[in-house]
């Protein structure tokens, strides 16, 4: 027997499951030229204050910081940041208020959304991103969607790849503590004397293009992490 029981594209999109994936994904496929990677979300989620979250919700950690073998090359290689396990599409949050500075392909890390927070004085990195939600010179935050998982640039499988650099020195912290440490400095911020050094830092940041980016390299700092499980104590609020 050889019925053709294959339905048209357009009755599929009549079911009720084609219309629940259609409202549950973004985008459909990673096919996109590159300003086809903007996906809008001015969502905020209600993140408590005093709770640990990652950029992926409540989302496992599955590879810490620090030296590790590349699953791509094989090779042993540093690994500057932490990878948040993700399904596709799934929401990349901010943890904490800050500025957009840089959005776009960006080498290996791929489709990368940039942030910098005052408080503590850091830049964070969001890579592999199928889409991102805001742009540059977009202030955030925390609990803003900034865009959404994916794997793109030089990836195995969807994930998100988190990296967290100290601005006034440009070294690594390890990102699982500063994920831990969170709370911390949205505490610190709230008192008279954060919300002075947030102010104070956001005026004397260094200038930044607020155009999209799209380079062949990461463009990251070259140097080792910090003893791994201990972040530079100049972090502590
Ligand atoms: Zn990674």
């Amino acid at each position: 027997m050889n019925t053709n029981r294959a339905t048209p594209p357009f009755f599929a999109l009549l079911t009720l499951a084609g219309l629940v994936t259609a409202l549950a994904s973004p985008i459909a496929s990673q096919a996109y030229d590159f300003a086809g990677y903007y996906v809008p979300a001015p969502r905020q989620s209600a993140f408590r204050p005093d709770a640990v979250y990652s950029p992926v919700g409540m989302g496992t950690v599955t590879s810490r910081g620090g030296f590790r073998v590349h699953p791509v090359t094989g090779r042993g290689d540093f690994h500057n940041g932490v990878d948040l396990a993700a399904k596709l599409n799934e929401p990349v949050y901010c943890l904490l208020d800050g500025i957009v500075t840089r959005v776009g392909k960006r080498g290996n890390l791929g489709v990368a959304v940039e942030i910098y927070h005052p408080y503590p004085n850091v830049r964070t990195i969001c890579g592999h991103l199928n889409a991102y939600a805001v742009r540059p010179g977009d202030i955030v935050a925390r609990g803003r969607v900034i865009g959404y998982a994916g794997s793109t640039g030089r990836s195995t499988g969807v994930h998100v790849h988190y990296t967290v650099v100290k601005e006034d020195t440009n070294e690594y912290i390890e990102p699982y503590q500063f994920i831990k440490a969170v709370p911390n400095y949205v505490a610190a911020i709230n008192s008279a004397e954060g919300r002075f050094a947030y102010a104070q830092n956001m005026r004397t940041m260094p200038k930044f293009d607020r155009k999209l980016i799209d380079t062949d390299t990461e463009d990251l700092p070259a140097q080792p992490p910090k003893r791994e499980g201990s972040p530079p104590a100049s972090l502590e609020p």
